[in-house]
């Protein structure tokens, strides 16, 4: 067991067994061999490893062994180093959470389940909205912008996880199951309409597996979901009239600002609801590029998501004592001094 901690920690570090080797005054063989668990490391050398790893000691000796079933990565551009360390570093926020989850007796969390929708089967792009809207009816969140989407999934079941990667190594997003609850995670480093993007996609893929026909790319199919999610036929239209020569570029803003999607998504939206046309909608495109505005829409960034789910759970736990500050501040990542002081203020 210690040695796959051993290894879970390196690789949430992001660290070679060398570099490892090299930090805790050892041989690279001999971290290796840890991590088989061919030889055990003693507890002085336990102290070194957690002082290189930036875990407790007691992380090693864990023995809930989480896994991280059915991935499926946003748009998978990153090598196996890197995705290891994402891996590695999203079993421990999972592990956490369930720690913290089953120290409650009586709460009930839910598993997701999909609800009973009317389409069953849809074989073209453009009927995939349907789902979407019907979505909405099922879980009454009527045509308003959704303004806390992290906690729309997490009341139906989904846990959502944002972790901290840096934004240039291009990891959007991940789903996945562990121990059958679904999970999504995202990062931390992309403005937020990226993120709700990347989460109501994710959704799409739950709800739509086993809806399309087989000649349809259930990527395509996701995006055409989370934008029409996001932003209802009904809201945009009431929003930009039902057809439109042309739309200001301010308009897309305001309806960013207001839906929480980029303003890229708005445009293509409105072509997909027949608002604008192709050609429009693909001058706009190609100005967005020209300007960069693909990689940096222009005005105010979209605020990132906020999760707060897990640090309510410390909290609660720690004031109806199931876990001491100590527990708490370890869980959260704190020192036991900035948890007394976070626990009195919030900050
Ligand atoms: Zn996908």
């Amino acid at each position: 067991m210690v040695g796959k901690r051993i290894q879970r920690a390196r690789e949430a570090e992001s660290l070679s067994l060398r570099a490892l080797a090299e930090i805790v005054g050892v041989s690279q063989t001999t971290i290796s061999k840890y991590e088989k668990e061919d030889s055990t490391p003693d507890s002085t050398m336990l102290l070194k490893l957690s002082k290189a790893l930036n875990v407790k000691t007691n992380f090693f000796f864990q023995t809930n062994e989480f896994i991280l079933e059915n991935k499926e990565y946003r748009k998978r551009t990153i090598s196996n180093i890197e995705l290891r360390s994402i891996e590695s570093k999203i079993l421990n926020f999972v592990e956490k959470r369930f720690e913290v989850e089953s120290l409650f007796p009586n709460l009930p969390f839910n598993k997701f389940k999909v609800p009973a929708l009317k389409t069953k089967q849809i074989s073209k792009l453009k009927d995939v909205p349907l789902i979407a809207d019907e979505l909405r009816e099922a879980w009454e969140l009527g045509i308003d912008p959704i303004s806390d989407l992290s906690n729309v999934l997490e009341s139906n079941g989904i846990k959502v996880f944002m972790i901290d990667e840096s934004a240039d190594n291009n990891f959007d997003g991940l789903a996945a199951i562990v121990n059958d609850y679904h999970i999504i995670v995202i990062s931390k480093n992309w403005p937020g309409d990226r993120q709700r993007f990347t989460l109501a996609h994710e959704l799409g893929h739950l709800i739509l597996e086993g809806r399309l026909c087989s000649k349809m790319d259930d990527e395509k199919a996701s995006d055409r979901f989370a934008a029409a999610f996001l932003l209802p036929e009904k809201s945009l239209k009431n929003q930009l009239t039902a057809r439109r020569k042309s739309i200001e570029i301010a308009e897309l803003a305001l309806i960013k600002e207001e839906f929480g999607v980029s303003m890229q998504a708005v445009f293509i939206r409105a072509n997909q609801a027949g608002i604008i046309d192709y050609l429009y909608s693909n001058s706009l495109w190609k100005l967005f590029k020209k300007e960069g505005w693909d990689k940096k829409e222009p005005g105010e960034q979209y605020p990132s998501e906020k999760i707060h789910i897990f640090k309510q759970l410390v909290l609660r736990a720690v004031s109806e004592e199931y876990i001491e500050e100590s527990k708490a501040a370890e869980l959260l990542d704190m020192t036991v001094k900035k948890f007394l002081k976070y626990r009195m203020t919030g900050k």
